[in-house]
């Protein structure tokens, strides 16, 4: 069954996240589809969406013999809290939005709140490390 595009973006958050999740050594889409079920119909569609927004990029590689795709988060937010709080993963204008379109992430406001909020919480979460008494 093909999912319509509210079911995407349902999705794109999910996908996102699962991405995040395998941090900088990234995962492969198969693997991907399969942990979420996906058919690679929608799977892709999804991944090329955060490819778009900047989220995410793909690099093409040969994986037993077959060309494939592995997937890796552009930037590591700083926990799931920021990365629910995407602008993104529900922007109205996001069809819209490319590097060199008139909507882009290099001007988007939004992110910039999202990045200046996830360094606030990457602070106060250093600042309340640094409080605690040491282990040792
Ligand atoms: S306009 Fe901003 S929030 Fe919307 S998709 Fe583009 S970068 Fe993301």
């Amino acid at each position: 069954m093909k999912l319509n595009d509210a079911q995407i973006d349902d999705l794109t958050g999910k996908v996102f996240r699962t991405i995040v999740n395998n941090g900088k050594d990234g995962i492969l889409q198969s693997e991907l589809w399969k942990e979420l079920a996906l058919t690679s119909r929608d799977g892709s569609r999804v991944a090329i969406r955060l490819e778009k927004r900047s989220l995410i990029r793909r690099e093409k590689m040969l994986e037993n013999g077959r060309w494939t795709y592995k997937l890796f988060p552009v930037k590591l937010p700083v926990d799931t809290f920021s990365i629910e709080k995407a602008p993104c993963l529900t922007c109205p204008v996001e069809h819209m939005c490319s590097l060199e379109g008139s909507y882009s992430p290099v001007t988007c406001g939004q992110i910039e709140e999202w990045l200046v909020m996830s360094l606030d919480i990457l602070n106060h979460k250093k600042a309340e490390a640094e409080q605690q008494p040491s282990q040792t």
